[in-house]
């Protein structure tokens, strides 16, 4: 990933730009990059991107390569903590994008003086700088390495080959690289994505695909719950109850042969960008969601246009026809839009009236039926925790609420008296996941209901968790001793 991804339209342009990375990396000279150098770069990468050969119009490819550089920035910014010292690393990443990707020495300088949040934007933008390959040497992407080294591969090989099961073990495959949590995303998502589906078996669309999950899965914020983890989760849970049942599968691929693609990747990315706080809280507070989707499903709708911006920007949809395009954002759009909660009422209530249709007219596998049925399924698997193994429902309990008593203490700090969500050390855990699994279960009862549709494992795992719910509220509270500090 060595080569030159943007050529500056004039060689005193391009050579000043050098010089300024250079005496950066020699001598840790600040580096500053006026409005004009920063927007030489953009331009460069629209020409770039226009003059690649590669489907749709000029204009689009014109465009669609300014919402990425935009989108860059504005992840940078947003990233970026006022400090000035901070600012002048976020600046050297603007133009170690637009010249080249980040050298070593760069990588280095910036992992020892920049902020935790500058240097998770930074990071963003190291993984981007993969996207600007995608338009530089006749617009192929490079085959890329494989994400892990041959002994690493071969021992992790027996926990992955549970993958196409709803009991797989992600935590070991976490565990298994490391504890690095993008790494294990990634190789699971490539699993199912290349090896267990195919879906993209030729070279180039190959490295498209792997660089989609790639960007998708960096997209995530490493925030307690709600990060990498749980989108791929999310994706494979769908695949796994897809396999299950295969008559649905099979319907999903004969009404649209890149189905599988878009609901996994969709699936993958529905939490993309997700900051560990609740749509209530975020919309409480005019976060920029909340601000720039009017109050509407602002995690939702961020999460989807995020995900659908880099795998546009990718060329994910370039061998696609006119038709395909639009059935595919439609599909990734409604899918991701689904798992907003405050639609889960109107989701089992639609599952009842297909329930109650007669036939096929109710077959979860009748083309009809496709898409309201994918939604349901993606939601499911959003929400499935209580429904995998107790270990690792446990694990996932662990984490979700975490990230609830952290936005609780928010609250508490905003002035709020009564919090939206549990505080720690105040919460019946048993009493909260039984309530939780009480709203849930109809859900995962109606699906299983379903022609074509096998739900039986989760349904079974459900029980085992409720019992250990049940058994704790038993027990006597843990006795809780003043904190010494
Ligand atoms: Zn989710």
């Amino acid at each position: 990933m060595n080569q030159r991804t943007a050529r500056p339209r004039s060689a005193s342009a391009k050579s000043a730009i050098e010089k300024k990375l250079s005496a950066y990396e020699q001598d840790g000279t600040a580096l500053e990059l006026d409005a004009r150098e920063v927007s030489l770069l953009r331009s460069l990468l629209m020409e770039k991107r226009a003059t690649t050969p590669k489907g749709g119009t000029r204009r689009d490819r014109r465009v669609s390569a300014g919402i990425i550089f935009s989108d860059l920035v504005a992840k940078m910014k947003l990233g970026g903590t006022g400090d000035p010292e901070d600012d002048a690393n976020v600046d050297l990443m603007i133009s170690a994008f637009g010249a080249a990707p980040p050298s070593a020495a760069i990588r280095q300088r910036v992992s020892e003086d920049a902020s935790e949040t500058a240097r998770q934007a930074i990071k963003q933008v190291i993984a981007s700088s993969r996207v600007v390959n995608a338009f530089g040497g006749g617009g192929e992407l490079k085959a890329a390495d494989p994400l892990l080294p041959a002994p690493l591969a071969a021992r992790i090989a027996p926990a992955l080959g549970d993958v196409d099961s709803w009991d797989f073990d992600l935590f070991a495959i976490v565990d298994a690289v490391g504890g690095d949590k993008p790494l294990a995303a990634k190789v699971v998502a490539e699993e199912v994505v290349l090896t267990r589906r195919g879906c993209a078996p030729d070279g180039a669309f190959r490295e498209v695909v792997r660089s989609c999950i790639s960007d998708l899965v960096d997209g995530y914020e490493d925030v307690l719950y709600h990060n990498c983890l749980h989108g791929v989760d999310c994706m494979q849970s769908f695949h796994a109850v897809s396999r299950a049942s295969p008559r649905f599968d099979a319907a999903l691929v004969a009404t649209d042969p890149r189905a599988h693609l878009v609901a996994l990747l969709a699936a993958l990315a529905h939490d993309i960008g997700h900051v560990g706080l609740t749509n209530a809280y975020l919309i409480e507070t005019q976060h920029p969601f909340a601000v720039n989707y009017n109050d509407q499903s602002p995690l939702e709708n961020y999460h989807a246009a995020t995900g659908l911006k880099i795998v546009d920007g990718k060329g994910l949809w370039e061998p696609f026809a006119p038709r395909e395009r639009r059935l595919a954002r439609l599909t990734w759009i409604e899918t991701v839009l689904a798992t907003d909660m405050s639609h889960h009422t109107a989701c089992c209530a639609g599952l009842d009236a297909l329930l109650g249709k007669v036939g096929d007219a109710g077959d979860a596998a009748a083309p009809a039926n496709n898409l309201q049925v994918l939604k349901a399924l993606v939601h499911a698997c959003d929400l499935g925790g209580p429904t995998k193994p107790l270990q690792t429902h446990l694990k996932w309990t662990d984490l979700v609420m975490e990230e609830f008593y952290d936005q609780a203490e928010k609250e508490l700090a905003n002035g709020k008296e009564k919090p939206s969500l549990p505080v720690r050390g105040s919460v019946n855990l048993g009493k909260f996941q039984l309530a939780f699994i009480g709203f849930i279960h109809p859900l995962f009862a109606k699906i299983n209901q379903l022609p074509s549709i096998n739900f039986e494992t989760p349904l079974k795992n459900v029980d085992i968790v409720r019992n250990h719910w049940t058994a704790s509220l038993d027990k006597p509270a843990p006795v809780s001793l003043p904190t010494l500090k």
